[in-house]
């Protein structure tokens, strides 16, 4: 069977030629003998591996030297409880919720610091990013947690919120890579890796130096950032293989002309599907425009019941995972940085015909 287009939330696509490169060094990488499944974290060869992941993502997304680089595990979700754990100075978070992760974020937040809802756009159903302004945060926090893509919704912050002194954390799991973005604007920035940097198993944390040190005397070692920083992101045994691949995805990007050139094309794939949704009178996308996700993308057909007819028959031509979230209902596709063009343009097709075999 050819390979599928796959519109997944994540995991997701990966390059054809990094998962091509991986496979040509899967039983012997460089020359070792072995694979980098089996090499010894502390070997010389995987140093070099992570330290080279490390030093082109700093290229890629121009992490200043002020800024630590962790390659961490426990998925995005863990750093929910990491993010209050070490940003414990006044024991106090500001939330925007604009989603279900956003949510989690502030439930776990929650149970460890004194958490605040400074925005919500609960009220239309997360369709919407909050204006947000300096007087909705608490001037004491310890910082202001945002969503910067809403994987479930597809809504994504086109700015990033002006919190005065207050250090901004973003949880930029389905948005990184993906768009340039100014790191300075950002204190805390974290990303689980199976949407645009990896396989499942890796999470980017970048966080300021300065904010090292601040850490809750009751903060797991595991989740304490300065223990990792200080260990290189090898304070125990990282998740190598996906670091491993983390590194050639990083490298695709920059052969693709870095983070400037991937956005080009990004907002090209998003902007034909939305162009169509929009001009079509049987697809509907509700996200309010301005605030629309370039990486997903919700939509429905007129009833739940051509709704699963769609996924199905989509499958059947190769476009896969267009099932949107349980508690949305209809569509998602997601175009990550690794969907091709072709496979928009192949979705597209597909929904003319469809439209065409199902309008009454
Ligand atoms: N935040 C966002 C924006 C996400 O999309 C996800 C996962 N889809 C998570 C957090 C949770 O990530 P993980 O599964 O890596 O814990």
């Amino acid at each position: 069977m050819d390979r599928v287009y796959n519109f997944s939330a994540g995991p997701s696509m990966l390059p054809l030629e990094v998962l091509q490169k991986a496979a040509s060094e899967m039983t012997n990488y460089n020359n070792s003998g072995m694979s980098v499944m089996e090499m010894s974290h502390r070997s010389k060869v995987f140093e070099e591996i992570i330290e080279s992941a490390k030093s082109v993502l700093r290229e890629i997304m121009g992490i200043p030297e002020s800024y630590e680089v962790l390659f961490l595990q426990g998925g995005a979700s863990t750093q929910f409880a990491a993010v209050p754990l070490n940003l414990a100075r006044n024991g106090k978070g500001d939330y925007v919720i604009t989603g279900n992760f956003a949510n989690l974020a502030y439930k776990e937040g929650a149970r460890l610091t004194d958490a605040t809802v400074a925005a919500s756009s609960s009220d239309k159903n997360y369709t919407y990013i909050p204006k947000l302004a300096k007087d909705m945060f608490r001037s004491d926090a310890d910082y202001v947690h945002i969503t910067t893509n809403n994987t479930i919704f597809g809504t994504r912050y086109t700015s990033i919120p002006d919190t005065g002194n207050v250090p901004v954390v973003a949880d930029m799991s389905s948005n990184i890579l993906s768009e340039v973005m100014d790191v300075n604007d950002f204190n805390v920035i974290y990303a689980g890796a199976q949407k645009n940097i990896g396989p499942a198993g890796l999470t980017v944390v970048i966080v300021k130096r300065s904010l090292l040190g601040m850490a809750s005397p009751k903060c797991p070692t595991m989740l304490n950032w300065t223990v990792h920083a200080e260990n290189g992101s090898m304070y125990n045994t990282p998740p190598c293989y996906s670091i491993y691949i983390a590194k050639l995805v990083f490298e695709w990007i920059k052969s693709m002309g870095g983070v400037a050139e991937i956005q080009k094309i990004n907002e090209y794939k998003a902007a034909m599907l939305y162009d169509f949704i929009d001009n079509s009178l049987f697809y509907a996308n509700g996200v309010e425009p301005k605030d629309r996700s370039i990486m997903n993308i919700p939509f429905v057909t007129p009833s739940p019941a051509l709704d699963e007819a769609f996924v199905k028959q989509a499958a059947k031509c190769g476009l896969v995972s267009l099932k949107g979230h349980r508690s949305v209902g209809g569509m998602r596709a997601s175009i990550y940085n690794a969907m091709p063009v072709e496979g928009v343009k192949a979705l597209i097709e597909f929904m003319k015909k469809f439209e065409h075999e199902n309008i009454t």
